[in-house]
C-alpha cells in the first residue's frame, strides 16, 4: 500500500467493549486495531457507551443494546429495539464516513450488511459467527454481490455455512503472543473458557471432568444464568471451579497451568479465539470436530479433534493428552497466530477490498444508465 489509510472500526452492538458480552469480537477488535496502528494506520474505534479498550480512546455511542443473534431462530425477522445502539452507531458512521478510507464492521447484524452499497465501496465486514438466520445469510450474499471483497470470514468452515465456497476473504484471528506465557509443567486440571451460553456446550466438559476425576477450571462471562444453574444442579459431584470473567493476563496464567483446553461447542464455531490463546500458553486443545477449531488444531500434534457431542471420545482424548508436546503448541501459535501474521493478512484484505472497489458496482452502472437516458 502506498500510504497509510484512515480506518473507522465499528464494534458490536451487543455490549460495550470490555464487558465480555461481545465474546471473541472484543479481542479481535483490539488486536486488529493494535497491529494496524503499529503499521501506521490511523484508527478510530466506535462502540457502545462505557466501552474500554486498553490504550485506545473509543467514541462511545448511547442506545439500547442489540439482542444476541445466537438466541434467534432460523426464520426470525430482524428486530431492532427503540433507540437502538446499532442504528446510532451507523448514523455516526454515516456522518463521518467522508473522513475515512475504509469502515470495518464487526457487528453480526443485518443493518450494516444491508448498508454496504450505500457506503460506496468503503464498508467491509468481518463476520464473527457462522450462519444463524436466513435474513443474515441473504444480507451476506447480497453484500458480496454488490461489493466484491467486502466480506471476510475467520475460517472456511464458517464461510461454508453461508453456502459460500469463494468470493470472500479468510481472515483468521491472532493474539499478542508476548502476553501469553509458555507453561511447561501444568497441574492436574483442565480448562474450559468461553461465554456460558447453551451454544458453547459447557455441560459436556463438566461431565468429562466428572468421569475422569480431573478438576475443570471454568472461565468466562455467564451470559445465560438459567443454563449455568442447571449445569451446577445436574452435576453437583463434578470437580469444577468457576473463576469468573478474567482479564487476558489472569486468563492466560490460569489456562497455562492446565493439561488441556476442552472445547465442547454445539454450534459451528466461527473461529475459537480461546483455542489459539491456549496454544500460545503451550496448552493442547481437545475439541469437537466442528467449525473453526478443525482448521486450527493439528490432530495428534497440538491437540485432539473428536466426534462432536461424543463424551466418550472426549474422555479418551483427555486420557491421552500426554502424547501432545506442549512446545509444539506454542510453536504453532508463533508460526500462525502472531499479530504480525494478522497484520499481513488484514493488509491483504484491505488491499483486495480496495482493488475490488475500483470495479463498477450495480449502483454505478445503474446511475450511468440513468445519466445516459
Ligand atoms: N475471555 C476472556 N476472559 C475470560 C473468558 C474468555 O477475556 O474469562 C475471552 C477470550 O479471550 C476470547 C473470548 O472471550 O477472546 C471468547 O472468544 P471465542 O472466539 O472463543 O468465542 P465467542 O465468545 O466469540 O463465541
Amino acid at each position: 500500500m502506498n500510504k497509510p489509510l484512515k480506518l473507522l472500526l465499528v464494534s458490536t452492538p451487543v455490549g460495550p467493549l470490555g464487558s465480555g458480552l461481545g465474546g471473541g469480537v472484543e479481542l479481535t477488535v483490539l488486536n486488529i486495531a493494535t497491529i494496524l496502528r503499529k503499521r501506521g494506520y490511523e484508527i478510530t474505534i466506535v462502540a457502545p457507551e462505557t466501552s474500554q479498550l486498553e490504550s485506545f480512546s473509543v467514541v462511545e455511542i448511547p442506545g439500547e443494546l442489540q439482542i444476541l443473534a445466537q438466541t434467534k431462530n432460523r426464520h426470525d425477522p430482524v428486530i431492532l429495539p427503540d433507540n437502538s445502539v446499532l442504528t446510532n452507531l451507523w448514523n455516526y458512521a454515516r456522518e463521518v464516513a467522508d473522513q475515512y478510507d475504509i469502515i470495518v464492521n464487526f457487528a453480526y447484524d443485518w443493518l450494516p450488511l444491508f448498508l454496504t452499497p450505500f457506503f460506496k465501496g468503503k464498508l467491509i465486514h468481518l463476520v464473527s459467527m457462522a450462519s444463524l438466520t436466513d435474513v443474515m445469510d441473504r444480507a451476506v450474499q447480497e453484500a458480496i454481490k454488490h461489493c466484491p471483497g467486502s466480506i471476510a470470514f475467520h475460517t472456511h468452515s464458517q464461510a461454508e455455512t453461508f453456502g459460500l465456497k469463494a468470493g470472500y476473504f479468510c481472515l483468521s484471528n491472532a493474539i499478542e503472543l508476548s502476553e501469553y506465557h509458555f507453561c511447561k509443567e501444568p497441574k492436574n486440571q483442565l480448562a474450559w473458557v468461553g461465554r456460558i451460553s447453551p451454544e458453547k456446550g459447557l455441560e459436556d466438559a463438566v461431565i468429562a471432568s466428572a468421569r475422569t476425576g480431573i478438576p475443570l477450571l471454568i472461565m468466562g462471562k455467564i451470559q445465560d444464568e438459567n443454563y449455568w444453574q442447571k449445569i451446577i444442579q445436574n452435576n453437583s459431584q463434578a470437580p469444577i471451579e468457576y473463576l469468573g470473567f478474567l482479564s487476558t493476563e489472569k486468563l492466560q496464567a490460569k489456562l497455562g497451568q492446565c493439561l488441556a483446553l476442552v472445547m465442547t461447542h454445539r454450534w459451528i464455531e466461527a473461529f475459537g479465539n480461546v483455542a489459539i490463546e491456549a496454544l500460545a500458553c503451550g496448552v493442547p486443545v481437545i475439541s469437537y470436530r466442528r467449525g473453526g477449531p478443525t482448521e486450527i488444531i493439528r490432530d495428534g500434534v497440538t491437540g485432539w479433534l473428536v466426534e462432536p457431542d461424543n463424551i466418550n471420545q472426549l474422555v479418551n482424548a483427555i486420557q491421552k493428552i500426554d502424547k501432545i508436546d506442549r512446545l509444539a503448541c506454542r510453536q504453532q501459535a508463533e508460526m500462525e497466530y502472531s499479530l504480525d501474521a494478522l497484520g499481513d493478512r488484514i493488509e491483504q484484505w484491505l488491499l483486495e477490498s480496495t482493488v475490488n472497489r475500483q470495479q463498477p458496482t450495480f449502483y454505478d452502472q445503474f446511475s450511468r444508465i440513468k445519466t445516459r437516458g
